[in-house]
C-alpha cells in the first residue's frame, strides 16, 4: 500500500545528507569537545561549524546561538529564566503571550502563574493572527516579557513578529518568539525583526530529534538553565550532543540554500491540495487565513465528521495526518488553537491538519484526495443513517 506522510509539522525525516554528516561523530570522531587533545578539538570544531550554520540561517552572531536538548527546553529556558531573573531585579511579574502557543509555552506559563506571575493570553483574529493593538493595550508597568510564537503549529498562521517585537522594544520589554515551525519555512532575520530570544528545533527541519537551540541576543542577560560544566559559553551545561549538533547545522545549511524553492514548492502543493479537496468534497472549510500562512499547512474542517474517525480511516489507507498538535492528539480535548479562532466545538472535532513537506509529491496529494473523497462519503453516510448527531 502507498504510504503518504502528511504530518511534517509533527516531525520530519532526517535528510540523507544530514545523516551522512552526523555518522562520523558517533564511532570515529567521538571525542568530548571539552578535552584538550585532538579528539576533543575535532569535536569542538564540529560544534563551532554547526553553530555557525544555525546562526547564518537566522542572521545571528555565532555566540548568540546556544544549543539545547529540544525546542521545548529553549521555550522553558527563555520564559522561566527571564521571569526569575527580572522578578529578582524588581522589574515586575507580568508576562504576555497568546492563547495559541505550543504547550511548551502554555504549560510553562501555567507553572509560572503558580509561582505568582501574572500572564495575559492574547486572543487571535479569525485569520489566526494577534492584533498588535491588543498587545499594546495589554502592557502594564509590570510587564517583563512578551512571547509570541512565529508560526502556529496547528493552523499555520504567521504572526506579525516585526510589529510585536517593535512594541516590546518601545516599552523596553524583552521579546521572545517560539520559531520552531517558522525555521526553514519563512525567511528569518533576528536583527532585522528585533527579536531578543528565539526558540528553534532540528527535527522540524529534517534534522535529528533531541536537539534545539535558543537564540539569545548579545546584551540580553539570561541566567543558565542547566547547571554544571562550562559548555555553551557557560550558559547550558552538559556534554554536547556532537552528532545532533552537526546534524542540526547541516539541516540549517540545507534549509538556507533551499528556502525559496522549498516555500514555492510547498505552497503550490498545498494550494493544489486545498483546491482539489474543496472542489471534490462539500462542506469543507479551511481554518485560518491564507495570506500569512505556513507554506505546507492545510487545516481543514469536514462538517458532519469526527476528525478521529477520519484520521483512523486515512491511516488504514496508509495516510498519516494529525488532529492538531501531537500533544493533544491522544486526548479528545478540542484544540485550544481552533477554539481561539472562534470555531465551534463540533466543527473543531471535524478538523484535521495536513502538513506537507519536502518529500511530498503531487501523486501523494492525488492519492490523499482520492481517499478523502471515499472516506468522507462513507463516514457521512454512517452518521446520517445512525442519526447519532441529528444530521
Ligand atoms: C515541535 C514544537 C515545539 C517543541 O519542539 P521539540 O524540539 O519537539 O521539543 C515547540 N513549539 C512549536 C511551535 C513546535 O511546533
Amino acid at each position: 500500500m502507498r504510504q503518504v506522510y502528511l504530518d511534517y509539522s509533527a516531525t520530519t525525516p532526517v535528510k540523507r545528507e544530514v545523516l551522512d554528516e552526523m555518522i562520523p561523530y558517533f564511532c570515529e570522531k567521538f571525542g568530548n569537545p571539552s578535552s584538550l587533545y585532538q579528539y576533543g578539538e575535532d569535536a569542538a570544531a564540529a560544534i563551532n561549524k554547526a553553530r555557525n550554520q544555525v546562526a547564518r540561517l537566522i542572521g545571528a552572531g555565532d555566540r548568540e546561538v546556544i544549543f539545547t536538548s529540544c525546542g521545548s527546553e529553549a521555550d522553558n529556558w527563555a520564559l522561566i529564566g527571564t521571569a526569575h531573573s527580572l522578578r529578582k531585579k524588581g522589574r515586575g511579574n507580568h508576562i504576555i503571550t497568546t492563547q495559541i502557543e505550543h504547550h511548551a509555552i502554555l504549560h510553562t506559563c501555567k507553572a509560572l502563574e503558580k509561582e505568582g506571575f501574572e500572564v495575559t493570553y492574547l486572543g487571535v483574529k479569525p485569520d489566526g493572527r494577534i492584533d498588535p493593538e491588543e498587545l499594546k493595550q495589554a502592557i502594564t508597568d509590570k510587564t517583563i516579557l512578551i512571547s509570541v510564537m512565529f508560526v502556529n503549529n496547528e493552523m499555520g498562521a504567521i504572526q506579525p513578529i516585526r510589529e510585536a517585537a517593535a512594541i516590546a522594544r518601545e516599552r523596553d520589554i524583552l521579546f521572545h518568539t517560539d520559531a520552531v515551525q517558522a525555521l526553514g519555512n519563512v525567511p528569518i532575520d533576528v536583527k532585522e525583526l528585533g527579536i531578543d530570544m528565539m526558540s528553534m528545533s532540528a527535527h522540524k527541519i529534517y534534522g535529528p530529534k533531541g536537539i534545539g537551540a535558543l537564540y539569545i541576543r548579545k546584551g540580553v542577560v539570561l541566567p543558565g538553565f542547566i547547571h554544571g560544566g562550562a559548555q555553551e559559553f557557560g550558559k547550558r551545561a552538559g556534554t554536547e550532543s556532537v552528532p545532533n549538533m552537526v546534524g542540526f547545522g547541516k539541516a540549517a545549511e540545507l534549509a538556507m540554500e533551499q528556502l525559496t524553492d522549498h516555500i514555492e514548492r510547498l505552497t503550490s502543493l498545498r494550494d493544489y491540495f486545498i483546491q482539489e479537496v474543496t472542489e471534490k468534497i462539500s462542506n469543507v472549510y479551511i481554518n485560518g487565513g491564507m495570506e500569512h500562512r505556513h507554506p505546507g499547512n492545510a487545516n481543514l474542517t469536514f462538517d458532519f465528521i469526527e476528525g478521529e474517525a477520519l484520521l483512523l480511516y486515512l491511516n488504514l489507507n496508509g495516510i498519516s495526518v494529525s488532529t492538531g498538535s501531537a500533544c493533544s492528539s491522544k486526548s479528545l480535548v478540542p484544540s485550544h488553537v481552533l477554539a481561539a479562532l472562534g470555531i465551534p466545538v463540533e466543527r473543531i472535532h471535524g478538523s484535521l491538519r495536513f502538513s506537507i513537506g519536502d518529500f511530498t509529491t503531487k501523486e501523494d496529494i492525488d492519492y490523499t484526495v482520492e481517499c478523502l473523497v471515499k472516506v468522507v462519503a462513507t463516514l457521512r453516510e454512517i452518521s446520517s443513517v445512525s442519526g447519532e448527531k441529528g444530521w
